[in-house]
């Protein structure tokens, strides 16, 4: 399975791509955890990297590029991809087709999750991920400070770039900058799958997996 996962912050693209790629033994091609990795790195790069992911702003093409470009590389014995968080301008689309080519990646599925703002503006608030086994969890799901997938005492925190003010710029660059992105595709030629992303999490998994075939 090849698959682009597009949406909204918030609209639940990390949820479900753990989960297909467990499935379906895909591996999880996210550009923010890239760029999270190299931030903890603590590297000259890296604190570049998080004075704009703390703004709530893109990273530029050429450091996703490259970070995005490596992690393919070191992609071994895996039945396919999930690009999560890529591209996020159409610069970044038309990007897409060098890196394919380069790679020798098949042609993916374009889906697009779909979310109210509202509902992406209070998930992102009420989120937390884990330092262990990297799920993204609500915070009422939380009991005795463990995380509810892996069990991890302690292990969940809040991401910098969830708080009030970057949320709303994340949103507004995602608006501007990053939703025109499907239209390019469309204008493209390209299918896009949509799937509404605010249903509970198993029905979402369902729902793509029932278009997806
Ligand atoms: P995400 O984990 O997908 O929510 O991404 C977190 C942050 O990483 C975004 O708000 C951007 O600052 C940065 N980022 C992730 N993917 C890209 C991309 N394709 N291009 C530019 N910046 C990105």
């Amino acid at each position: 399975m090849q698959l682009i996962i597009f949406g909204a912050p918030g609209a639940g693209k990390g949820t479900q791509s753990k989960i297909l790629c467990e499935r379906f033994n895909l591996v999880h091609l996210s550009t923010g955890d890239l760029l999270r990795k190299e931030v903890k790195t603590k590297s000259e790069l890296g604190y570049v990297i998080k004075k704009i992911l703390d703004a709530g702003e893109l990273v530029p093409n050429n450091i996703v590029g490259e970070l995005l470009n490596i992690a393919i590389k070191s992609v071994k014995n895996k039945d396919g991809y999930i690009l999560d968080g890529f591209p996020r301008t159409v610069d970044q689309a038309k990007m897409l087709e060098g890196i394919f080519k380069e790679n020798n990646f098949k042609k993916p599925i374009i889906l697009f999750l779909t979310a109210d703002e509202k509902v992406v503006i209070e998930r992102l608030s009420n989120r937390r991920q884990c330092s262990e086994c990297s799920s993204i969890v609500i915070i009422t799901a939380v009991k005795d400070n463990c995380c509810p997938n892996c069990g991890a005492k302690n292990s969940l925190f809040k991401r910098d770039d969830d708080n009030e003010e970057t949320i709303k710029n994340r949103l507004e660059v995602y608006f501007k900058t990053t939703f025109p992105v499907l239209k390019f595709f469309k204008d493209e030629g390209e299918k896009i799958i949509e799937v509404l992303g605010t249903d509970p999490i198993e029905k979402v998994t369902k729902n793509i997996l029932a278009k997806v075939k």
